[in-house]
């Protein structure tokens, strides 16, 4: 998976898309990384090197429902409603399900306005360098 190019499936999927260019923004790691400890940072685009960014927004969406659940977990545990088998399933459950969407549920931000020739330079490099799988 080479960024820089067109989004490959892969790429498609990792929602690895910069909202500027529509081609691969940065790779599946580093997208990774700033999920985890970089939201609302500016990243430049390594095709048309205008700024996107992991919002900070899309983070909370999948993480706070998971914190709730932990909350209600524990608070269920205290008062002996739940056994401890049930609550465990639960959260390693939704715990999957928050990682899933922290995969491939948040989209790459725009962060200022578009600028066309920049869009324009980095699709002519791309399609220079022939498709890449
Ligand atoms: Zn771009």
């Amino acid at each position: 998976m080479t960024a820089g190019g067109p989004a490959t499936l892969l790429a498609n999927a990792f929602r690895l898309r910069c909202p500027h260019c529509g081609l691969q923004a940065m790779s599946a790691g580093r997208k990774w990384r700033l999920t985890m400890a970089g939201w609302d940072q500016p990243v430049a685009c390594q095709a048309c090197g205008q700024q996107v960014q992991v919002q900070s927004f899309s983070v909370m969406a999948w993480t706070a429902p998971f914190i709730f659940l932990c909350v209600c977990a524990a608070v269920a545990l205290a008062f002996r409603w739940m056994s401890v088998d049930w609550a465990v399933a639960l959260l390693v459950l939704s715990g999957l399900v928050a990682l899933a969407g922290l995969l491939f549920g948040i989209p790459l931000g725009r962060k200022g306005r578009t600028d066309e020739q920049l869009v324009q330079r980095a699709r002519a490099a791309a399609s220079a360098n022939g498709p890449r799988a």
